[in-house]
Formats: structure tokens, C-alpha cells, sequence
């Protein structure tokens, strides 16, 4: 399955590889094959995540169980929240914004779902250790840092619902409201 999802018609992984390797990603695609940028169906939702290793099954397991099952894009930066919105990293920010821009042209999304998680070492990477140096201060800077992109996301998308959620080492998702 590529990324454009089940209703794109079949072209040849090598054809539609070299289409995309020339730059200039779903507008050429669009123009190499008319109405297959805008015609690949619809998405629930835009999630973005941590890249970290230990909860990647967790993360697909949360969604399956939201009945979500391939039915959304995922981003993916290290720190999820923090990827997307920090100064030390601009380049990411960026990609975050664009991911976005693209979801909602190709797949007509209307909500995101942010998940950071616990013990995130992007966040310790970039705030420092203190940001997270207990269970009470680590879930301020989480809620602090959710807060601030989910208020950009809505400046940039007005008509965009957000979601917001912290999951722990077990899988375990807290939603913030
Ligand atoms: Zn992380």
C-alpha cells in the first residue's frame, strides 16, 4: 500500500517513486495523473507522535482501539508536540506545518491528534532535565507545550479540532482537555 491510501489506482512502485523523487510531491502527481492528488479519500485525523521506539505498538494499538484502524495520517517527530513547536529545531517545525497542509489538501482532514509521551528524551533534550524532573512538573510542561501548538494549529486552521493526549510507558493515553 502507498502512502496515498487504498483508492489510488496501481501504478508501478518504480513509476510512482521516480514521479515523486522529482520534486515537487502532489502537485506533480496531480499532473502526472490528473485527479489522483485530490481523489485519495478521506482521513479521520492527523496524529503525530514521538518517534520513540518503545511506543510505536502502543500508539498503533491506541488508534485500532479508537476504531481508527488506517484510517489516519501520522507524523512523526521526536518530542510530538515539542517536534513541532520548538527553537531548536526549526526545520521540523516547518515539516510539521506542511504535513498539515498536505493531510487536509489530500485527505481532507479535519482533526488532530497530538499524543507526546512520558519519559521523552526529546523533551529532556531540548527543555533540559529539570522541565521533567518529577510526575507533577513533567505533566505542566507537557500540558504547557500541547496547549501552545494546539492554540497555533488553530490560528493556522480555525476550523480544526484538536485533540490532545499524554501517554505513559504502558500505553495508557491521558487525554487534556
Ligand atoms: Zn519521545
Amino acid at each position: 500500500m502507498n502512502c496515498l491510501g487504498h483508492s489510488t489506482p496501481r501504478l508501478s512502485r518504480r513509476t510512482a517513486l521516480s514521479a515523486i523523487a522529482l520534486g515537487g510531491g502532489a502537485s506533480l502527481l496531480s499532473s502526472f495523473m490528473p485527479g489522483v492528488a485530490r481523489a485519495s479519500g478521506h482521513a479521520e485525523a492527523l496524529l503525530l507522535t514521538c518517534m520513540d521506539y518503545r511506543l510505536v505498538d502502543d500508539v498503533t494499538r491506541y488508534m485500532d482501539a479508537r476504531g481508527l484502524t488506517n484510517k489516519y495520517d501520522h507524523v512523526i517527530l521526536a518530542g510530538a508536540s515539542l517536534g513541532a513547536l520548538n527553537d531548536k529545531f526549526p526545520t521540523w517545525n516547518e515539516v510539521f506545518w506542511t504535513h498539515i497542509d498536505l493531510a487536509v489538501q489530500l485527505h481532507e482532514v479535519h482533526r488532530v491528534i497530538i499524543i507526546d509521551h512520558k519519559d521523552c528524551g526529546a523533551y529532556k533534550l531540548v527543555l533540559g532535565e529539570a522541565s521533567v524532573k518529577d510526575a507533577d512538573t513533567e505533566l505542566k510542561t507537557h500540558v504547557k507545550q500541547l496547549y501552545a501548538l494546539r492554540s497555533q494549529i488553530v490560528t493556522r486552521h480555525p476550523h480544526m479540532e484538536v485533540e490532545l493526549g499524554l501517554m505513559a510507558l504502558d500505553g495508557t493515553v491521558t487525554q487534556i482537555v
